[in-house]
């Protein structure tokens, strides 16, 4: 991702993090953004409503989850945030949202499948990582798990993660997440069965992604 200085990638996260819950991504002060930086990572902190945030609300942590001094508290969820930057190089940044229907669709524990090109933006069809506790190093093994060559996981009864090169790359994925659920959830509520592209389509659709930008 870009290089900025400390302040300018604080600014970054707090300007993400309160478009996420401007999109409405983020109900109850769910939801929390983070961008690699130095050896760890910058984070948003725990209980702080979006509206208020400020760059030095932002918490320094170090890949284990210890808190760089001074710094207040991070999200209940840097687990997993650590634990992603430690297991992908390609993530820079990690966006996590409780989006209404991408959420309602992972309490079925249902992933989505590719119905639609779009779902490329993401890597491919987006699993559903198995259940397991908020904040806890079990969840971060199986959101690991779910990322599996992609950029965005649902989680089991709790929501999405996105990752990406940039904030603003991961945020656009969550988005894409919770446009597709949305259009899955239609389908499902019609009684319709999607038609599922196949891998050699999907291939396709991910190299015109590559080579000629996106959409
Ligand atoms: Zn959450």
């Amino acid at each position: 991702m870009h290089v900025g200085t400390e302040a300018q990638m604080r600014a970054a996260v707090v300007r993400v993090a309160q478009a996420m819950d401007q999109a409405g991504f983020a109900p109850s002060k769910s939801g929390n953004v983070s961008c690699r930086y130095r050896d760890g990572a910058l984070i948003t902190p725990s209980g702080l409503p979006y509206a208020r945030m400020q760059a030095d609300d932002v918490v320094e942590i170090d890949l284990q989850g210890r808190v760089h001094a001074g710094a207040g508290k991070p999200s209940s969820e840097w687990p997993f945030h650590t634990t992603i930057y430690r297991t992908r190089a390609d993530a820079q940044a990690v966006v996590h949202t409780h989006s209404p229907k991408a959420t309602a669709l992972s309490c079925a524990r249902r992933g989505l499948p590719a119905f639609h090109y779009m779902i490329a933006l993401a890597g491919g069809d987006v699993r559903c990582a198995d259940y397991a506790t908020f904040g806890t190093q079990e969840l971060a093994d199986n959101a690991v798990r779910a990322l599996h060559g992609r950029k965005a996981a649902l989680l089991a009864n709790h929501g999405v993660i996105a990752i990406d090169a940039t904030l603003d790359g991961a945020l656009t994925i969550a988005a894409e997440v919770e446009n597709l659920a949305g259009q899955y959830l239609a389908l499902l509520q019609a009684g319709l069965e999607p038609a599922i592209l196949d891998d050699a389509e999907m291939a396709r659709v991910a190299d015109k992604f590559a080579n000629y930008g996106k959409l």
